[in-house]
């Protein structure tokens, strides 16, 4: 199949201006060594759909090394198949060489998963390994064409993501795939080939055979790249989502709020952190975890629950500490801004992950009208000054907003309960 003549086309929508600077000085600077080299992959599918591509990735004949001795500053990465990471300050453009197709030469294991592919090939055989046709298409800069050797200008016209090759095996090598589809499906607003949605089932229990640093990876990909809510919406749906997040409830009206936020943040350019995300998914299980050791009172976060609830989850997707410590500390604020205990405002409002916390509790009071005024209540608070805050914690409801002793006398203890603080704490608000 990689004898076939693939199909040029020189009339599509690729403006040169379109193109990124570097992707095409790593082009010029391998044609001048006497290499071939196209822009493939991610950048000409969205370029051709007119979406701004994100990043550039480039495919040569040149090997690896030969790549990475042609600019100063690049790097190997991978060691499935080692790739070029050429840098131009920020902006990192990812040269790979044309792979084999001939699955001979690649290494599987008993189940088909491929362990090792160091096979490097011709063009043809290059697009032949990719995933899907659309994302096996070559933009030759200096002739202006786009090369198809997989029907995937075709594909592309129709809105159709096809897998090259037999579904069932190309799943079967690399169930990330299937993630794969639905992102761009939902991207792009293509439709999934049924012969790939057939394998729907076998794929989701496969992925526990995939890396969980990867999984993270994807998982970013997934949920923060913009369209975490037609991806949600996609994968709910599927046995993807007990493979990924085992304790969450597809229906969770928070994790679609949540999703529909993420989106807007982005959209808006405004920071995303995964952190957020693993609060919002996880939150339920947490929760029933709290009320079934505690099911009377509404405790303050245990520190044990919060653990056991992101080593379940740790099991499928490995998560850096640094977004579980994100998450447990949103957890923890949220008990802290639904009692609004004078003494301890000052602290929360303070707090490192006051704001996340705080858009957390706005997310969660789109179900729960109680929590909605308390969500308000932030808002206004927030952005109120000295005297309006008093006024704002002397109205709060009895039992919540009462008045610290803040002239002469000794301090009566504990009018509020102590909390973790312990008892020392000076409110500054109150003078
Ligand atoms: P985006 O960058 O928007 O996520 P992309 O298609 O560029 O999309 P990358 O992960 O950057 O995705 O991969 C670049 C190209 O490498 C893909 O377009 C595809 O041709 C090939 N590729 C990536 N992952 C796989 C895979 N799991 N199996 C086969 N080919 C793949
Ligand atoms: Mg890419």
């Amino acid at each position: 199949m990689s004898a076939t003549a693939p199909t040029r086309v020189s009339e599509h929508n690729i403006a040169s201006d379109q193109l990124d600077n570097h992707a095409l000085d790593v082009i010029h600077k391998l044609n001048d060594a006497g290499f071939d080299a196209y822009l493939v992959g991610g950048c000409v599918r969205d370029a051709l759909c007119g979406v701004i591509p994100k990043d550039f990735d480039v495919a040569t004949n040149a090997k690896p090394e030969e790549v990475r001795a042609l600019f100063r500053r690049s790097r190997l990465v991978g060691r499935r198949f080692p790739i070029a990471h050429v840098r131009y300050g920020r902006n990192l453009i990812e040269v790979s060489t044309f792979r084999q197709a001939q699955h001979d030469n690649i290494e599987t294991n008993a189940q088909g998963l491929i362990v090792k592919d160091r096979a490097f090939g011709t063009m043809a055989e290059d697009a032949f390994r990719r995933d899907f046709s659309i994302n096996a298409l070559y933009f030759d800069v200096s002739s202006n064409e786009i090369i198809d050797y997989v029907g995937g200008i075709e594909d592309l016209a129709a809105k159709r993501l096809r897998l090259i090759g037999d579904p069932q095996q190309r799943l079967a090598e690399d169930p990330v795939r299937l993630l794969r589809a639905m992102r761009f499906a939902a991207k792009l607003g293509f439709t999934i080939d049924p012969n790939i949605l057939d394998h729907v089932e076998d794929t989701a229990e496969r992925l526990e055979e995939i890396p969980r640093a990867r999984l993270f990876d994807e998982f970013l990909k997934l949920f923060l790249s913009g369209y975490a809510v037609p991806v949600w919406l996609t994968l709910k749906e599927t046995p993807l989502v007990r493979s990924l997040f085992p304790s969450c409830n597809p229906d969770s009206r928070l994790v679609l709020n949540a999703m529909r936020s993420t989106d807007e943040r982005i959209a808006q350019d405004m920071p995303v952190t995964p952190g957020f995300l693993l609060a919002v998914l996880l939150w339920d299980d947490f929760c029933s975890r709290q009320l079934e050791q505690n099911p009377d009172a509404k405790p303050a976060l245990n520190y044990e629950l919060a653990m056991d609830t992101f080593a379940v989850q740790q099991q499928h997707i490995s998560l850096p500490r640094r977004f579980t410590m994100f998450a447990r500390e949103v957890w923890q604020l949220q008990p802290r801004l639904e009692a609004r205990h004078p003494r301890q405002i000052p602290r929360v409002i303070s707090h490192k992950r006051f704001r996340a916390a705080y858009d957390f509790l706005v997310l969660r009071g789109a179900e729960d009208s109680k929590l909605e005024e308390c969500g308000q209540w932030w808002e206004t608070f927030q952005h109120a000054d000295q005297g309006e805050r008093k006024n704002m914690i002397d109205n709060l409801p009895k039992g919540k907003g009462r008045k610290r002793r803040s002239r002469g006398g000794s301090k009566k203890k504990s009018q509020t309960p102590t909390n973790e603080f312990g008892s020392d704490y000076n409110s500054s608000f109150n003078k």
